[in-house]
């Protein structure tokens, strides 16, 4: 190359190494490709890792005279699997070039491997259509050039490589972490059944029936606290890894409330409920998990807005349903609100058994419906949880 091409040579490098993403980079490295090196059509098709014959397409950019991106696939793939069989470049001309001809049915190919320091790793294919034919230094300027498209494979695969290990390294931050938490957790009501069966256990003392009794409780009560931190683990873990399938079907959404009100306030006898819907819509939803969370805040209410009223309002705004769920309890400070929905966070100083489980299990499951979840609360007044659910249901597969 001359002097002449030092600019050129320049806007390239600066193509490949400027853009912060390899996808942007490789539109600019087209742009000045495009500005000198005359083709119609490119395509770059990448060998699949450990295959030597199959490509697949990695990019194509037409830029202008008449063909079908499709077509230009097509034209390309078979030249590009020579390049590759062969490890070299491949020109090929129309047999027939005269000039007067259709000039789309002649395509002239030039098809070049692109290499790296691991070896062949693709090949990248131009056409012209009618010609001209590639001269010498036009071929060196193509080789010039896949050298460039190298670079930036190379490029896209070390960010593919960094990527997946910083996915990993948090992941196993988050699984050391998820380990101290609940190490902790589990400790604690298991402290207690270890201390109060030695205790009974004792035989230089007598405990009177009253006593012994208590105790019992105790160990129950902290028993089924340990059984239940252990299933909202399980089933928190489930959805965190996404492994917990969701069924979705239509749900007739005022009557999935209202059922697990009743199921509700069986099981805990002082609550009470109003229920004020303005709509009565069938939405997609997985109902078993939809009641979960309803249950959930029913027994919050109950845990911590004790003998206060409920009420759930059901009602359309804009493109969602809308569920309020609002107790006339104790409230909560504002300065934890930011926090409620975190995995184990429970507000400081509750008191009473819980594992500050539920309401992270409830966002993950209405964040699975493509909906979000919210709380506001006013001290002294109470507490509202606010579902929104889309109108069009979840957005599936994605
Ligand atoms: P858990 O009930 O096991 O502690 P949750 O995730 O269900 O866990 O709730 C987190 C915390 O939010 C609770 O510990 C409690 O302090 C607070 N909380 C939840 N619901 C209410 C409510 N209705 N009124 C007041 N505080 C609540």
């Amino acid at each position: 190359m001359t002097e002449e091409h030092i600019p050129e040579i320049l806007a390239l490098a600066e193509a490949v190494t400027q853009k912060p993403d390899w996808k942007q980079a490789l539109d600019s490295v087209m742009a000045v490709v495009r500005s000198v090196f005359l083709f119609d059509n490119l395509a770059l098709y990448i060998l699949e890792s450990g295959s030597s014959e199959l490509t697949e397409i990695a990019y194509a950019r037409a830029v202008g005279r008449g063909q079908s991106a499709g077509a230009d696939v097509a034209w390309g793939a078979e030249i590009a699997n020579r390049v590759i069989a062969q490890k070299e470049m491949v020109v090929q001309i129309p047999a027939d070039s005269s000039p007067n001809d259709d000039r789309l049915t002649k395509p002239f190919l030039l098809g070049l491997p692109l290499r790296t320091y691991e070896g062949l790793i693709g090949a990248v294919v131009f056409v012209r259509f009618g010609g001209p034919e590639y001269t010498p230094a036009q071929i060196q300027r193509a080789q010039y050039i896949a050298t460039q498209f190298s670079a930036l494979f190379v490029r896209k695969k070390l960010t593919e490589e960094i990527t997946a290990l910083q996915n990993a390294r948090r992941l196993l931050e988050m699984q050391e972490d998820f380990i101290a938490t609940i190490s902790h957790e589990l400790r604690t009501p298991l402290g207690f059944i270890k201390g109060y069966t030695t205790t009974l256990l004792r035989k230089d003392t007598k405990w009177d029936e009253e006593t012994r009794r208590e105790f019992l409780q105790i160990i129950d009560e902290e028993a089924d606290h340990l059984n239940e931190l252990i299933e909202n683990v399980l089933e928190s873990a489930r959805l965190q890894s996404n492994t917990l399938p969701m069924h979705f079907q239509p749900v007739r959404l005022d009557a999935l409330i209202r059922d697990t009100m009743i199921r509700s306030q069986a099981r805990y006898k002082d609550l009470q409920v109003r229920l004020d819907f303005s709509v009565a819509p069938t939405i997609t939803a997985d109902s078993v998990r939809l009641s979960q969370v309803l249950e959930n805040l029913f027994s919050n209410a109950n845990k911590y807005a004790p003998g206060a009223p409920v009420t759930v309002y059901l009602m359309q705004i804009k493109d969602f349903y809308r569920i309020r769920f609002v107790d006339a309890g104790p409230g909560i400070p504002s300065e934890y609100l930011p926090n409620l929905f975190q995995r184990f966070y429970r507000v400081p100083g509750q008191a009473g058994a819980g594992s500050g489980l539920g309401l992270f299990i409830c966002k993950q499951i209405i964040e699975a419906h493509g909906g979000k979840i919210a709380v506001e609360s006013t001290l002294g007044k109470g507490t509202a949880f606010v579902i929104d659910l889309p109108i069009t249901g979840p957005k599936l597969g994605g």
